[in-house]
């Protein structure tokens, strides 16, 4: 058997923040993660609250779990007010809350005022406030520095993303040590093998190569966004690894013209509240510089500066 409190592996996630291996759980996947959150704190009789659109596995892990699953939609633009987010705490009254920060699939980050105000009505309605940052590296600010034994929050994170070990199936949370210990009791024992806290703690060794590769995302990020915006497209400002865009003509049409292209984009356009959107994933230069060649064929525009595909560009603007 492994060892079934992973301790090395815990001891060596919690040094990434400061933190303690009391206050780090790891499950396969932040997923299950997710779902050993719902399984301890959610369940018959209660209730779970998501802000809509965000990542679809809150909800149907939820609705798996609990009595009730409440959606408040966001704003048109997908942000979230804190005022109204707090009150539809203090009125659903819900075990546990759901923020995505960055979002999936918009990339918003939520800015610090939000989530204390939503923490703030959390604690006075004795439930539990995860926020789910699986794109969270990607990202200029996170609510870890947020954590404390007596506030009622945890900050999930995933192997899946930054370090593209998403076949590992590893996934951890930061909280407070008391309910690390809860979660403990529900989880299986023995969940975590051998091979995967060994590929954990192997990945740990590479923290400054992933850095890098973080920084060579973000920037290229940067350099779509402002592309998509160059070509007439509504761009969402991205704290993650994608960008969400709604092109100036049918997204359906501008996915299949991509795709007639050689080009993969994720099709949102017929998603709740995503109308004719699409959502880019940040790749290598080369990659986007052919996905915004196609972009601009397909809507017969010119190749915005700088945006082009990588030979076309000079040499130190890759990556
Ligand atoms: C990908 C993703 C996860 C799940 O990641 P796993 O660790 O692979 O289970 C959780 N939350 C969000 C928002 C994600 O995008």
């Amino acid at each position: 058997y492994p060892d079934r409190a992973a301790t090395e592996l815990r001891t060596a996630v919690g040094a990434l923040y400061g933190l303690a291996a009391e206050k780090v759980f790891c499950a396969n996947g932040s997923n299950e993660v997710l779902q050993t959150i719902l399984l301890t704190f959610a369940g018959p009789g209660r209730r779970v609250l998501t802000f809509e659109p965000t990542y679809a596995l809150h909800g149907h892990l939820s609705r798996i779990t609990a009595k009730e699953v409440g959606s408040v939609d966001r704003a048109e633009d997908f942000r979230l007010d804190p005022a109204d987010a707090a009150d539809a705490v203090r009125r659903v009254r819900p075990a546990v809350t759901f923020l995505c920060s960055p979002n999936n699939p918009t990339g918003l980050v939520e800015p610090a005022e939000t989530t204390e105000a939503v923490l703030d009505a959390v604690a006075e309605v004795g439930g539990l406030l995860v926020v789910d940052e699986a794109y969270g590296e990607f990202a200029p600010s996170s609510a870890v520095e947020l954590l404390a034994e007596e506030r009622p929050l945890v900050v999930t994170k995933t192997y899946s993303k930054t370090w593209a070990m998403a076949a590992a199936r590893l996934g951890y949370l930061l909280g407070p040590t008391w309910l690390v210990e809860k979660l403990e009791l529900v989880v299986l024992p023995y969940h975590l093998d051998a091979l995967k806290q060994a590929a954990g703690l192997a990945a740990l060794d590479f923290v400054d190569e992933m850095n890098a590769r973080v920084a060579a995302i973000v920037e290229e990020r940067g350099r779509i966004e402002a592309a998509l915006r160059h070509l007439g497209a509504e761009v969402w400002p991205s704290g993650a690894n994608f960008v969400l865009f709604r092109p100036p003509v049918p997204g359906d049409r501008v996915w299949h013209g991509l795709v007639e292209r050689s080009v993969l984009v994720r099709n949102t356009a017929s998603w709740n509240h995503l109308d004719g959107c699409l959502r880019v994933t940040v790749g290598t230069g080369e990659e986007n510089g052919r996905f915004l060649d196609a972009l601009a064929d397909i809507l017969g525009r010119p190749v915005p500066p700088a945006a082009g595909s990588a030979s076309q560009r000079s040499p130190q603007e890759d990556p």
